[in-house]
């Protein structure tokens, strides 16, 4: 079975495409991220995912899209309710490229990650295979995030500290933050 593998990054992908094409699925590696700012970080994620699927071998495909403005215009005045758009504009990119490419279905890393809603990307996915035409292959790869992230590690991969967006970035300081009051400023740069 061809599988389109969307991947957020190089580090949760490793172990989930190794599983999957252990299982016999022809997978085929799919970045497309806009989600990822400031450009900077935007592009050392790529470079690890470009790393990754060279020294796997794997096939992939690239819409490499700094695409910052349309994704603030499809979030902005919805911070708090901005994943599943965020989840649902990739995924319909990611079927609409699965169905092009003839692949039978696609999935994501998407689903490796304990940070991430799961059932919301379950959702986004369906709804994205059901307008694509394609199926959509609902997996829960979390028991795999430890692995795939010590692959990366070992591989010398870059791995992100926060999820992708400007959003986010602030984010993972309020929580140290609240964590450590008085002591995250200096960490924060
Ligand atoms: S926190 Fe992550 S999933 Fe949510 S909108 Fe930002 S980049 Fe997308």
């Amino acid at each position: 079975m061809r599988l389109l593998f969307h991947a957020c990054c190089g580090p949760c992908l490793a172990a989930p495409a190794r599983a999957l094409a252990a299982e016999g699925y022809d997978v085929l590696a799919y970045w497309y991220n806009p989600n990822v700012q400031p450009y900077r970080e935007y592009r050392r994620r790529l470079g690890a995912f470009r790393e990754l699927v060279a020294r796997e071998g794997w096939r992939a495909e690239v819409e490499d899209r700094y695409d910052v403005e349309y994704f603030l215009r499809d979030v902005v005045g919805s911070r708090e309710g901005r994943c599943p758009r965020c989840y649902f504009e990739r995924l319909s990119r990611a079927a609409a490229r699965a169905a092009a490419e003839g692949c039978d279905a696609f999935t994501t890393t998407l689903l490796i990650s304990r940070h991430q809603d799961h059932d919301a990307v379950l959702e986004a996915g369906a709804r994205a295979a059901a307008a694509a035409g394609v199926d959509f292959l609902p997996r829960d790869f979390r028991p795999l995030e430890a692995e795939s992230h010590e692959v990366a590690r070992r591989m010398g991969l870059y791995l992100q500290g926060y999820c992708g967006c400007i959003y986010s970035e602030e984010e993972r300081y309020r929580r140290r933050e609240k964590a450590e009051p008085g002591g995250a400023r200096s960490g924060a740069g």
